[in-house]
């Protein structure tokens, strides 16, 4: 499948020192390292796993709720059959991206730490050394599930992931929380055949919910559909049930699966490592960075799309983080102008 091959570097092609090293090659990332590459720096993507890995891991048949022009990045036409793009068009767009710019990206290498200073950092992976000027923290948050904190969470039938509906048909399945994600999976996999169960903390289906899914799911939990239990908290998972809290008292349901979309957090420990340090002020623990042109109290260091929210993974998404590439781009070209003379 050559045609479809990234144009990923060789490890030779960045032993050199680079302008710019970013992490993550994600939508954002690969935003920023377009951008930068178009300034004249020399600039190279790490990724710790596949291309736009979170998009990769995202459910199978997933629609965007953007249309596709938000979801461009340097420029490029994003055409699409639906309204809406899939999950599939968005993989296939961004690889062309990544392959038309001849980006520089070593795929599953993962970023560990980092030492030195702006100019001349070295940055660890799992697989060496690389030495840069600059750094662009692009690692978003969808690695680290936030965990329930109860027993029972690390069994193999519990997962933080939905993909599809078909291995649950004719079964029952748990879903936890009440917000987009677990909508859609619960309506799925209902639709599919399973027996849904949405366990849900608050007193309602958030109304975070997109205009058109959160209608579809009040009405399936209000025609029997869907169980549904509100103000609810999860206590133990055992081999076969959930165990719940209801308002009316302690409940046991029988499961055969058990999905927990309780959303998702940034790597926190990583960005201490790179020397990214939270906004005391803020709640979400975002990355305290200047708003103008993303870096962060360590100079040389910028951070861009969604992991630029902290604990607030909607703050920042695709439509408006893909813009954080031109100000960082921006930025760095401008300092290293004198060099690049
Ligand atoms: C179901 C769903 C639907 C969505 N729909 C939309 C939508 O319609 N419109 C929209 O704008 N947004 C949407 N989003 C949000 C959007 O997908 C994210 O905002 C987007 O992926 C953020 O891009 P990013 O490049 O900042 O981060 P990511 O895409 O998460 O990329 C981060 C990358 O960094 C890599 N990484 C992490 N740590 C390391 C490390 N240590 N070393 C090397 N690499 C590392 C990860 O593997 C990953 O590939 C949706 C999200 C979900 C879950």
């Amino acid at each position: 499948m050559a045609e479809r091959a990234v144009a990923c570097a060789d490890s030779q092609s960045i032993n050199r020192m680079l302008d710019v090293l970013i992490i993550g090659a994600g939508p954002v990332g690969l935003a920023c390292a377009l951008e930068t590459q178009r300034k004249g720096l020399k600039a190279a993507i790490v990724e710790k796993g596949a291309l736009v890995n979170s998009l990769v891991g995202y459910p199978t048949n997933m629609e965007f709720f953007s249309t596709p022009e938000l979801l461009e990045i340097g420029g490029y036409p994003f055409p699409t059959a639906h309204y809406k793009p899939l999950r599939e068009d968005a993989l296939d767009y961004y690889q062309r991206v990544a392959r038309d710019e001849k980006l520089t990206i070593r795929l599953h290498e993962k970023v560990l730490s980092m030492s030195g200073e702006q100019g001349d950092f070295l940055v660890e992976t799992s697989q060496g050394k690389i030495r840069t000027r600059n750094v662009i923290v692009a690692t978003g948050f969808y690695d680290l599930p936030n965990p329930l904190n109860v027993p029972g969470e690390d069994l193999p039938h519990v997962s933080h992931y939905y993909k599809e509906p078909y291995q649950h048909v004719l079964q029952h399945v748990v879903v936890i929380g009440a917000k987009n994600s677990s909508a859609k999976a619960a309506l799925q996999m209902t639709r599919a055949g399973a027996r849904v169960t949405l366990i849900v903390r608050g007193p309602e289906v958030s109304n975070s919910v997109k205009y058109w899914i959160r209608p579809d799911l009040v009405n399936r939990i209000a025609e029997g559909r869907i169980t549904a239990h509100f103000n609810t908290t999860i206590t133990a998972i055992t081999p076969e049930a959930v165990e719940v809290l209801t308002p009316e008292g302690p409940l046991r349901i029988a499961t055969d699966f058990v999905y927990a979309l309780t959303g998702y957090h940034p790597d926190e420990a990583l960005l201490g490592r790179l020397g990214v340090e939270p906004d005391p002020a803020d709640e979400a623990r975002a990355p305290l960075f200047d708003p103008a042109t993303h870096e962060t109290t360590q100079p040389g260091v910028f951070v861009a799309g969604t992991v630029c929210g902290g604990r607030a993974t909607s703050r920042w998404f695709i439509e408006n983080g893909r813009h954080h590439a031109q100000l960082i781009a921006a930025h760095i070209a401008g300092q290293l102008a004198p060099q690049l003379a």
